[in-house]
């Protein structure tokens, strides 16, 4: 690490601390060039790996899935701050698993039980894209999953995407 006053490599670190509401260690350090002090923080850094279809890697990035949440809730009962919250609860659950790499797959049946519970047709935009149905029958048969939990509902998404369809 160099000075950022004046690059010098010489740096003494002259108090450290917990900074527990960082989940981080602070340090003060002190240049031996020009003597300015400044403050460094130390971090856990955790990374996920996404095994996607084509067989590449890339690292997991939350705004990714809050971008793909957000267009599957769009004009549902889930609002812009229940997104973010889902975001942050399902990168929870990913970092604290001992995984380090998850499939595309994987990371969208995560996604879809959180839906599911949710909202019904957040739940079928999501699966829809993730999924990929290859004809109308693989999409009836993800709506037969939530139907049991409530009929009127499913039966209007299924209306709903009947018309999508056909449009
Ligand atoms: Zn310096």
């Amino acid at each position: 690490m160099k000075c950022p006053f004046c690059h010098y490599e010489g740096l003494k670190v002259t108090d450290s601390r917990d900074a527990p509401e960082m989940n981080a260690i602070r340090r003060r350090r002190e240049c031996l060039h020009c003597l300015k002090r400044f403050t460094t923080f130390e971090t856990v850094e955790l990374t996920v790996q996404v095994h996607k279809r084509d067989g590449t890697y890339e690292d997991f990035q939350q705004q990714k899935l809050i971008n793909g949440l957000a267009a599957a809730c769009r004009h549902t009962k889930i609002s812009h701050d229940g997104v973010i919250a889902l975001a942050s609860q399902i990168t929870d659950e990913l970092m604290q698993s001992q995984n380090r790499e998850v499939s595309t797959t994987q990371l969208g049946e995560m996604v879809m039980k959180h839906l599911q519970a949710l909202d019904p047709i957040a739940y079928i935009r999501f699966a829809c894209v993730y999924r990929r149905f290859k004809d109308l029958n693989e999409l009836e048969e993800a709506i037969k999953t939530i139907q049991s939990k409530d009929e009127t509902h499913a039966t209007e998404v299924l209306h709903l995407s009947r018309s999508k369809k056909e449009a």
